[in-house]
C-alpha cells in the first residue's frame, strides 16, 4: 500500500511521515520510507528511497543557482532516472505493508514538475493525502478552496486523494468540521456571501457531491497521533476497495 503525502511546505508532511511511520510499525507493519525532497537537511525517519542520493538543492545553490532555481534544476537532473525510482519504490512496495512517500517541500515541485508527475504515474492505486493546515481556513471560501484542492491533486497526479486538515492540536477543530464534514451546510454559508468569490464558491460547492463521492476528511496531528487510526482504516479500505472512501 502506498502513501504520499502532499501539501504546502510547513504543512506537515515530513513529520507525518515520520510519526504515522512509527506508528504503523508499533502495530506490527513493515513500513518503507521515501524522500522525494531534494531541498531537506535533516529527516525524522530514515528513507529507504532518498532524492538526495542523487542530487541535492544545496550542492546547487554552491554551485550558484537561487534556492528556487536550485529545487527546479534539481527535479530536472531528477527525470532521466524517473523509472528507476518507480522501480525502486515498487520493490518497497512488493516486501513493505506500507510505503509513506514524503514529497518535496514545495508541493509545485510535485505537482508541476513532470518528475513528480511521471513518478505518480507509475502508481496509479496509491492514495494521496492532502494536507493543509487549519491556519489557512479562516474564511468559507476557504474551505471551498481547500475541499477542491484535493479533487485537483487527484486529477494532476491520477490518484485518489482524500484531504486532511493537519496539525490539529493547534486549533479548536469543532467549528471547522461544521464546513468541512458537511458540504450542504457550508454550500448554505457561501449562499450568504456577497463577493464574487462568494458566488463562485457557492457553484463550485454545490457541484462538488457530483464531482466526487461524499469524501470523509481526514483530522490529523503528528504530534498527538489523533487521527491516525482513521488514516489507517481509510488506507485499508482504498487498498480493499479501490477507491470508494465514503
Ligand atoms: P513539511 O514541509 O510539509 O514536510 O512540514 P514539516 O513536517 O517539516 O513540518 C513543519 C513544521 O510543522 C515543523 O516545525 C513541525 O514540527 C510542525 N508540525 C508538523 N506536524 C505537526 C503537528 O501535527 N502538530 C504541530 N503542533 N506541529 C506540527
Ligand atoms: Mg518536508
Amino acid at each position: 500500500m502506498i502513501l504520499a503525502f502532499i501539501g504546502t511546505a510547513g504543512s506537515g508532511k515530513t513529520t507525518l511521515t515520520a510519526e504515522f511511520g512509527k506508528y504503523l510499525e508499533e502495530n506490527g507493519y513493515s513500513v518503507s520510507y521515501v524522500n522525494l525532497d531534494t531541498g531537506v537537511r535533516k529527516l525524522p525517519y530514515r528513507p529507504d528511497v532518498d532524492v538526495r542520493d542523487d542530487v541535492t538543492a544545496w550542492e546547487l545553490m554552491e554551485e550558484g543557482l537561487g534556492p528556487n532555481g536550485a529545487i527546479v534544476r534539481s527535479y530536472d537532473l531528477l527525470v532521466p532516472k524517473v523509472n528507476d525510482y518507480a522501480e525502486r519504490i515498487r520493490e518497497l512496495d512488493g516486501r513493505s505493508d506500507y510505503v509513506l512517500i514524503d514529497t518535496p517541500g514545495q508541493m509545485e515541485t510535485f505537482l508541476f514538475h513532470e518528475f513528480g508527475v511521471k513518478l505518480m504515474e507509475a502508481f496509479p492505486d496509491a492514495l494521496g493525502v492532502y494536507l493543509f493546515s487549519p491556519e489557512i481556513l479562516r474564511k468559507p471560501t476557504d474551505f471551498c478552496f481547500a475541499l477542491f484542492f484535493g479533487l485537483m491533486i487527484d486529477l494532476r497526479l491520477g490518484i485518489t486523494t482524500v484531504p486532511a486538515l493537519s496539525k490539529i492540536d493547534t486549533a479548536s477543530v469543532d467549528e471547522l468540521r461544521k464546513y468541512l464534514d458537511d458540504v450542504e451546510y457550508l454550500t448554505a454559508r457561501l449562499k450568504l456571501e456577497p463577493s464574487t468569490q462568494g458566488l463562485l464558491a457557492y457553484k463550485l460547492c454545490s457541484t462538488l457531491p457530483e464531482l466526487a463521492p461524499p469524501t470523509r476528511v481526514l483530522y490529523l496531528s503528528a504530534k498527538t497521533r489523533e487521527g491516525f487510526d482513521e488514516l489507517e482504516t481509510v488506507a485499508y479500505e482504498h487498498y480493499c476497495t479501490c477507491g470508494d472512501l465514503t
